[in-house]
């Protein structure tokens, strides 16, 4: 886990040597092709080699890239010591000028890959073009003014177009042309013939009028780089490369006079540089999508591996959340090499009998068109395609929403996996999949068969989350019965249960089917109404409510009648926190039993609760003017020996009349109001102050929000702030939820990819709570992955165990570091043990506590 790491050009060309010795050779053949293939030997002999070094720096960022392209220099020089020239004693100013370009270059280069190597932005290729022509330039005139002082300067003004000209070929147009570089069996694949055939076409008749001596051939090369441009970069690459080679030669032997063939050579230029500038751009682009791609491929290379030796993999991709299937190509026909438990268990076919069998036998019948399509898509795309479908299985009484993803790999395989998304949560989710039977023991109270606090907190911010702005609320009752614990003391457990399960019944009755009745306490139950109007009843419910509980109870012990205290809240804010609401809902309830059994209390804000209160943007402003944030950090703990290797900072809000409040309410807001930059840029800041107070040796991680990732700003701020605190960039670890990195644009990707150059760390948080995918651990390049809470709660069975002692297997081969979160119990700590997992967070060793006061950032203004 240090500094060091590959970059992401990674594979072959990882290795310094390997780097140095593949420069150097590609280097040295193209200087002599390139002497080839001007018409003047001697000049412009480093053009291709320029451009191939522009390319290792972008391929290799950081000093492999760097080593190599001097090394490729020297052999370059070499190979000038032994050409032959016409211009004699000012080779020595040629030299020179060869040592200008890639020395220019560099810095500019450097600057273009700053915070995205794969020139992905128009700022990158902006820097990227600057240099390209400044170096070549400089590197011309250098050369010119030599020969000037050999006094052969009848020539000069040939060669200065000459070097210009063919340096600047070589870097523009070689250097994009080999990032682009890729398979010529996946060009013929895009676009439709039509457009092939245009291409193609138009490209052939601008050299037939080239040939034929028409002007009218530049209008038609314009048309030929738009067209190629459209289709596909490659197939753009090798059109215009083939063009300028073809114009190249025909301009060489053509009876043209030497001004004429000036012109021509210009006119390649120019098409050359624009036709490869755009696509430049646009390749870039698809290139970082495609990295995604790869990384299923290597998932996918490790299951293929797997049949033979790995039996582990298969069992933790029997026991993973996901249908996951692996398909080959056949004839017209799709036929299984590869699928998993989940995907086998509708069909009742084994593991070895699924496979060689038809996608058909294996698929629920309403998913086939579905996966059908999404198999063509995926056929002709770089990075994964997905979908949502709703499928009915009525002879299995259920229909649901289903999410198929489906990525190619390189020997033309496609990996599909499908998961039923129609649940509401992701708690009910990871459950259901472990078993319906567990899954509803989970979620549900065993005595009444009602949801339980968990399922009902799910459901709360399903219902709160998907309020719109209009007037739509919601009504969140608390309903208590009173003197319960006589009811127990007086008749006994058997004749209070048999209370609370017809009470439960009663309360479903007064409800409609989309609301939620949970028990959330032994007499306590909550109740979610949606879809009211701000005008809802409340008056005319409780009175049914009021009805229900004064109805006789048949009990083993006799008649009985019950009164019932409830309060209740009108939520219309979608942020609002289910524990917050129930709090609250508490305290009306004890405040309104002050004046006696059988009230119900609306609860309203002069109770004067913090947990209800619910900031402003400017408050939260405020806040971090007046400098009322202050960090709390838990440490990282190694399960083994209980160490402290690292903490995590989490900001708490100290109100001075709200008192403590916790992130979970005010970030929300605060992301917003747009605040989470300037909240963000002190968390780094104190963080980074704190750190000389941390444990030796530790390393701080502080969480980072959207607004901060797709700031331009984001890796000078973090140098800034690591280079004036005087910390080791290895120190510091940034946590993002897998959402972000979803989302991410190639330019955040970059950013971040700089980021981990500079050795700053990143964090995969939250994993498992969400979406988080199997096939997409590998897909980021992420250092830690901090697994939530939700993986090591609830059932810790045998099954569990295999499912995280896979993902601790994945820590070394994929390099990641797996930190468990939400440890509570001993148990949850022996489950990490036995699965191997090797550090852990949570309650268990500490909670998030305060450094002794010492030194602060201010806040900034
Ligand atoms: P998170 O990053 O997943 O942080 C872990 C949360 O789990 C923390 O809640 C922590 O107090 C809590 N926790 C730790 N151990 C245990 C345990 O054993 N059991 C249980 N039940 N909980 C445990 P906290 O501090 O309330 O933070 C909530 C969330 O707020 C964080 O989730 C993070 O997403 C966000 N947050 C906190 N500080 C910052 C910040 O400085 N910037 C940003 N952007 N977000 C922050
Ligand atoms: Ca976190
Ligand atoms: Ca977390």
């Amino acid at each position: 886990m240090g500094a060091a790491r590959e970059s992401p050009g990674g594979g072959v060309l990882s290795r310094l040597w390997v780097n140095v010795v593949v420069t150097a050779v590609g280097y040295f053949a193209l200087s002599l092709v390139g002497n080839q293939m001007l018409p003047r030997d001697g000049i412009s002999l480093l053009w291709p080699a320029s451009g191939f070094a522009a390319v290792m720096l972008l391929w290799a960022p950081g000093r492999r890239g760097r080593a190599a392209t001097i090394a490729a220099v020297a052999i370059g020089y070499a190979a000038f010591a032994f050409g032959t020239t016409e211009y004699g004693d000012a080779e020595l100013a040629f030299v020179v000028a060869n040592a200008l370009e890639p020395l220019i270059m560099l810095p500019f280069l450097l600057r273009a890959t700053a915070d995205d190597h794969k020139l992905a932005s128009l700022r990158g290729l902006g820097w990227f073009v600057a240099g390209a022509s400044v170096a070549c330039m400089a590197s011309a005139v250098v050369a010119t003014a030599g020969i000037i002082f050999e006094g052969s300067s009848a020539g000069a003004e040939a060669l200065w177009r000459d070097w210009f000209v063919g340096d600047a070929l070589g870097i523009l147009v070689l250097a994009p042309l080999l990032l682009q570089a890729r398979p010529i069996a996946s060009l013929w694949r895009r676009g439709t013939a039509v457009e092939q055939v245009a291409l193609w076409a138009a490209l052939g008749g601008s050299l037939l009028l080239l040939v034929g001596g028409s002007e009218m051939s530049v209008v038609v090369l314009g048309v030929v780089v738009l067209i190629a441009v459209l289709l596909d970069t490659a197939a753009a690459s090798l059109a215009i490369l083939a063009s300028s080679v073809v114009m190249a030669l025909l301009a060489q032997h053509a009876s043209v006079g030497e001004n004429d063939w000036t012109d021509v050579r210009l006119l390649i230029a120019i098409v050359v540089l624009v036709g490869q500038a755009v696509s430049l751009a646009t390749s870039a682009r698809v290139r970082a999508l495609g990295e995604r791609d790869q990384a299923v491929q290597s998932a996918l290379a490790a299951v293929r591996r797997s049949e033979a030796t790995d039996s582990a993999l298969r069992d933790a991709l029997d026991a993973g959340l996901d249908a996951f299937v692996i398909l080959r190509p056949d004839g017209d026909e799709w036929r299984v090499a590869f699928a998993n438990e989940p995907a086998r268990s509708p069909s009742g076919m084994g593991p070895d009998a699924v496979v060689g069998t038809s996608l058909a036998d294996l698929l629920p019948a309403g998913l086939l068109p579905v996966v059908d399509g999404l198999l063509q898509r995926a056929a002709v795309s770089t990075i994964p395609v997905r979908t949502l479908s709703v499928v009915g299985r009525p002879d299995l009484g259920w229909h649901g929403t289903v999410e198929l993803v489906a990525a190619r790999s390189s020997d033309r395989q496609v990996v599909v996996t499908w998961r039923d998304v129609s649940g509401d949560h992701a708690h009910e989710r990871t459950v259901r999949a472990a078993s319906a039977a567990a899954m509803h023991a989970a979620t549900h109270d065993s005595l009444t068969n009602l949801p339980n606090r968990m399922l009902f907190e799910d459901r709360f911010r399903h219902i709160v989350g998907g309020l719109s702005r209009s007037d739509d609320a919601v009504a969140v009752i608390l309903t208590d019965i009173d003197g319960f614990q006589t009811i127990v003391d007086r008749h006994g457990v058997a004749t209070a249960d048999a209370v609370l399960i017809e009470f439960a019944g009663r309360l479903e009755s007064l409800v409609r089917a989309q609301d939620t009745v949970a028990r959330v306490g032994s007499d306590e139950f909550e109740l979610i109404l949606g879809g009211l109007t701000s005008t809802w009843g409340a008056a005319d419910f409780f009175d049914r409510l009021t009805a229900e509980a004064s109805r006789a109870f048949q009990t083993p012990s006799g008649e009985l009648t019950l009164s019932v205290s409830s309060s209740y809240l009108l939520v219309g804010e979608p942020s609002t926190e289910p524990n917050a609401v129930r709090e609250r809902l508490f305290a009306t309830l004890r405040h309104g039993r002050t004046l006696g059994p059988g009230q119900t209390t609306e609860s309203s804000d002069d109770l004067g609760l913090a947990a209800l209160w619910s900031p402003a943007a400017e408050d939260i402003a405020a806040a971090l003017r007046e400098n009322q944030f202050r960090l709390a950090y838990q440490p990282v703990i190694e399960v083994v020996s209980g160490a402290v290797v690292g903490q995590e900072a989490l900001i708490r809000w100290n109100h001075p009349e709200h008192g403590p409040i916790g992130p979970d309410q005010f970030i929300g807001v605060a992301e917003s109001a747009g605040l989470m930059v300037d909240i963000g840029d002190w968390v780094l800041r104190q963080a980074l102050a704190d750190q000389v107070r941390q444990p030796p040796g530790t390393w701080t991680s502080i969480n980072v929000s959207s607004a901060q990732l797709v700031r331009r700003d984001l890796v000078s701020d973090v140098s800034k702030a690591l280079a004036e605190n005087g910390i080791d960039a290895g120190s510091l670890v940034l946590e993002l939820v897998e959402s972000q990195l979803l989302h991410a644009t190639p330019t955040t990707l970059g950013r971040l990819a700089s980021l981990r150059e500079h050795g700053v760390r990143i964090a995969l948080d939250d994993f498992g709570s969400g979406y988080s995918s199997l096939s997409y651990l590998q897909d980021f390049a992420v250092d830690i992955v901090k697994l939530d809470r939700a993986l090591i709660d609830g059932a810790l069975d045998e099954r569990r165990l295999r499912f995280l002692r896979w993902l601790a297997d994945l820590a070394p081969t994929t390099g990641v570091t797996m930190i468990v979160e939400g440890v509570e119990t001993s148990e949850q700590r022996d489950m990490a043990l036995a699965a191997g997992l090797q550090f852990a967070q949570g309650y268990l060793w500490a909670r998030p506590a305060f450094l002794d006061d010492g030194p602060e950032v201010a806040s900034g203004g």
